[in-house]
């Protein structure tokens, strides 16, 4: 509203200092418009995407006569009141460009078009330098003014357009996934249960009739409906990657049951079998993938995953640089954590994160933001914290987790520790910056040997 403000005031003047030369243009330009129109439409249509479009326009939507409109208006003497109406049409304008799917691009070079045509027919209109360079700069000043309305009316339809489509695509897709996401994990689960019959009851196996995942009905979804569930997770590929290995995992199985190989044939199926787990605990994480895209909250921890980070960094920035206080972001990373996965199953690799995102909202403040950065990786951002007060928590933190005792599935117990970087906001407006060097720290602090706190607190030099 405000910057609108600004246009109205900066035409209103504009049109009024100038009145004179305005309506000098005016007079001299009328006659032209219809020549500036074919050089405009002559020459965009020579661009092919465009061609199609304008032609279409031309025909239905009557665009030269609005163009005619548009120059007549932009030479008309104003009056204060009707600026306005000429700053609405402006806005209509973009509207319905973002409405119509037409390129920003394509439009500012048509404009461009236009200016050029305009100069051309006024270069020896004018018998006073003076009164032609006022003329060169109130035309181009004017362009420029009402471009800026149109593009911004532009770009905030485009923006309600896709935010729309977007929560629209989401809305169903959490929805089918949940469905899709089951009757999967039984496809899965029905030909291990049938494979397993196949390699204990077969007399003979033939290793060229393995009853592949790949051919089941489970490797049939994938190929068909994979890529419809989502995009962005790109579900299709990891899925893929999935089949393969069981498929040799199978394979491998099946050769020492035809060698007879018993004991190898034992490792083989129970090799088999962890795929196939690995396999299932990802189609049932696809789901909380996809409510998380929709909520912006990571389904496993309750913490806010990175969809909001940006948002809450510019925030904190924002507050930092108007109520001069700081603030200060960790990066923490469990040590080894690979290991838990590989040692005790996926779900005590997620009992740990739990129980560490609990332990990291016990040890910070209320008014602190917790993200689950990545997969073992979170992020806490600290309001009104120095580097002293950051390496305080940070080493907190540190300290109660190599105490905790986690707790997993099946009554067993394990301790973890983690390391921490620390970075403090250096007053420089780019906040990607104080994550970057959080980063640093955190990777520091695994270079000298895990389990410890390191701070980047110095003045960071411009990059
Ligand atoms: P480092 O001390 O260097 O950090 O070693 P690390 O093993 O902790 O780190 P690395 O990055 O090699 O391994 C992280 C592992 O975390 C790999 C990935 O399989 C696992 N992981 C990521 N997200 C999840 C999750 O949601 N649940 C479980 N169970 N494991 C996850
Ligand atoms: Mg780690
Ligand atoms: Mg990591």
């Amino acid at each position: 509203m405000k910057m609108e403000l600004i246009l109205q005031e900066k035409l209103h003047r504009l049109y009024e200092e100038n009145s004179d030369i305005m309506m000098r243009l005016g007079n001299f330009l009328e006659p032209e418009f219809e020549g500036i129109i074919d050089a405009f439409y002559t020459e965009l249509t020579e661009i092919p995407e465009i061609a199609s479009i304008l032609k279409n326009m031309f025909v239905q939507k009557n665009l030269k006569a609005s163009l005619q409109k548009w120059m007549h208006d932009f030479f008309q003497p104003r009056i204060s009141e009707n600026m306005k109406s000429l700053i609405d049409l402006q806005k209509k304008i973009g509207a319905l460009h973002a409405h119509n799917n037409v390129n920003m691009n394509y439009f500012t070079h048509g404009i461009s078009i236009m200016k050029r045509e305009i100069f051309s027919r006024i270069s020896n209109k004018f018998v006073s330098a003076n009164d032609f360079s006022r003329a060169f700069l109130l035309v181009g000043q004017q362009f420029d003014i009402l471009v800026s309305i149109i593009s911004e009316a532009y770009y905030s339809n485009e923006m309600i357009h896709e935010t729309n489509e977007l929560s629209l695509k989401m809305k169903g897709m959490t929805q089918n996934t949940a469905i899709e996401c089951e009757r999967l994990r039984s496809l899965l689960l029905d030909w291990m249960r049938n494979t397993l019959t196949f390699l204990y009851q077969t007399p003979e196996i033939e290793l060229s009739k393995l009853p592949k995942l790949q051919y089941s009905s489970f490797g049939l979804w994938v190929i068909y409906k994979a890529d419809l569930l989502s995009h962005t997770l790109n579900i299709s590929a990891e899925l893929k990657k999935y089949i393969q290995q069981i498929d040799e995992a199978l394979f491998t199985a099946a050769k020492y049951r035809a060698e007879n190989n018993q004991q190898k044939f034992f490792e083989g199926v129970t090799a088999l079998n962890d795929v196939v787990s690995k396999g299932s605990w990802f189609i049932s994480t696809i789901v909380d993938q996809a409510i998380e895209i929709d909520t912006g909250m990571d389904m496993l921890t309750r913490l806010f995953n990175r969809r909001y980070l940006d948002t809450i960094l510019r925030r904190q920035t924002d507050i930092s640089i108007k109520q001069k206080i700081p603030y200060s972001i960790l990066m923490l990373d469990i040590d080894h954590f690979k290991k838990v996965n590989d040692i005790h199953g996926h779900d005590s690799g997620d009992a740990v994160l739990k129980q560490f995102s609990e332990l990291l909202l016990l040890n910070v403040r209320a008014s602190d933001f917790i993200f689950r950065y990545g997969g073992e990786e979170f992020l806490a951002v600290l309001g009104n914290t120095d580097g002293k007060g950051a390496y305080i928590v940070a080493e907190k933190i540190r300290r109660k987790c190599e105490e905790h005792i986690f707790q997993l599935p099946a009554n067993k117990q394990i301790s973890k520790t983690c390391s921490i970087g620390v970075a403090v906001y250096d007053g420089h407006p780019d906040y990607n910056r104080i994550v970057k060097f959080a980063d640093m720290a955190l990777y520091e602090a695994k270079e000298k040997g895990r389990n410890q706190v390191v701070v980047k607190n110095e003045i960071i030099a411009a990059p």
